[in-house]
């Protein structure tokens, strides 16, 4: 039997106790869980001392580092492009994946979007493509390439092979009250993205009541060291600080959400998502190399448009398949006449899961026609009896406790407050 270089429960001590874990500790100790020598009731004490007394900057890059080692990682020199990708911290009604990856594809860039599932208030991308009819998550890495060279865009399952220390890791902060971590999150999401191999990257890192952070100063700590993480790993990565306070877009709920991609990519749809989606595709091609690219040009013109038909045909998709309805509606209605003043992300995000949108568990299925669709936003003038939203379920049962957590969850005033910018700051390496 291998002699193990280290004592695990010396390790959970020395953070324990604020001390620093050298690389070949952090190392040996990624690989000894990953291979099942450390347990997971040592792995939990160790993540709650680094929750508790957090990580230097060192320590971050190596057990990212670690967790990339712990697995395969991707490779896309051969496809004659240049890769880039975006990554979102996840929100309420955040569906811009959709016409982002083709919109920037259709610049002759590739897009490798490694996506997940969702869990709890926040969608999964691939939760939302799943109500095209016939559209397939799961491809294979040669299939993956095929369509990043022909195509442009895939959005598709990351295989269990990529940071599998960061599968392992991630399932146990969620259950040991660990996951708020800085250290810990940004290590977490760059070591997929690295290992992904994509060339650049641009992170969408959101504050607010519907992201998974709701404090600004703490989302932009999360920003600038996931900026400084892909800086050191030779991935060329900008973050933008985007606001989550109030969904984003008119829909929320999967089938609703595509729906609302495609008017965006035909030209129309909310202007919130039309200018996050501008604004994350400007910074991809930059990165690329394309900073004077005619983005809003290539959805006009209709390349957008032609570049998503093609990535969701490639998977198996229709794009002109007709979309799951609800067979089931319940609308609100303004009680009184004045502006909308308020309009909270997260309660409508728990509201859209009530209804069938998201999951408890990962196992439940979601269903792709249950979510809810928004009349008016913050600021926009309502008249008594007009429709605020509208719920959509596959049974009527579900109204009743979708509308419980929307109670307070909106107001209507005289006025309402200003809002602060949609994105409120752009962060890259120092
Ligand atoms: N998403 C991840 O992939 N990891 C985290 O730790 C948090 C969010």
């Amino acid at each position: 039997m291998a002699v193990e270089p280290f004592d695990v429960v010396d390790l959970i001590r020395a953070k324990r106790d604020h001390g620093e874990l050298s690389t070949p500790q952090i190392d040996w100790l990624i690989d000894a869980y990953t291979r099942g020598y450390v347990a997971d009731e040592q792995m939990a004490a160790m993540a709650m001392a680094i929750f508790l007394n957090g990580m230097e900057r060192r320590e971050i890059k190596d057990l990212t580092l670690a967790m990339i080692a712990s697995g395969e990682t991707m490779n896309f020199d051969g496809l004659g492009k240049v890769t880039t990708d975006k990554h979102s911290t996840g929100g309420v009604g955040d569906k811009i994946t959709l016409p982002l990856a083709p919109l920037v594809a259709s610049f002759g860039v590739a897009v490798p979007q490694l996506s997940g599932r969702g869990l709890g208030h926040t969608g999964g991308t691939l939760d939302k493509l799943e109500s095209i009819p016939g559209w397939q998550a799961s491809i294979s890495n040669e299939r993956m390439q095929a369509i990043l060279r022909d195509v442009g865009a895939v959005v598709c399952a990351a295989g269990s092979g990529l940071a599998p220390a960061d599968g392992k890791l991630y399932a146990l902060r969620d259950i040991t009250g660990t996951v708020e971590c800085i250290p810990l999150i940004a290590s977490s999401i760059m070591s997929k993205k690295i290992a992904e191999g994509t060339g650049a990257l641009v992170l969408d890192v959101k504050f607010g009541s519907g992201a998974f952070i709701k404090d600004q100063a703490v989302s932009r700590r999360l920003a600038e060291t996931m900026v400084q993480l892909g800086a050191d790993a030779g991935v060329a990565t900008t973050a933008l600080l985007t606001d989550m306070s109030v969904p984003l877009g008119l829909t929320i709920g999967n089938a609703l959400e595509v729906r609302e991609s495609v008017e965006v990519l035909a030209g129309g749809g909310p202007a919130d998502i039309v200018e996050l989606t501008v604004a994350l595709a400007r910074e991809m091609l930059a990165l690329a190399g394309l900073p004077d690219a005619d983005v809003e040009g290539h959805v006009a013109n209709g390349r957008a448009m032609d570049s998503w038909r093609a990535m969701i045909a490639a998977q198996g998709g229709d794009p002109d398949g007709a979309l799951p309805v609800a067979p089931e509606t319940h609308v609100v209605t303004a009680p009184r006449s004045g502006v909308l003043a308020t309009q909270e992300a997260l309660p409508f995000g728990i509201a859209a899961w009530r209804l069938g949108a998201g999951r408890a568990r990962k196992q439940d299925p979601v269903i792709h026609s249950a979510g809810i669709e928004l009349h008016a936003k913050p600021g926009d003038a309502v008249v008594e009896g007009q429709p605020l939203f509208t719920l959509h379920a596959e049974q009527a049962e579900r109204f009743e406790r979708a509308l419980e957590s929307l109670e307070g969850a909106w107001s209507i005033a005289d006025t309402a407050a200003a809002r602060g910018p949609l994105v409120a700051d752009r962060i890259t390496a120092g």
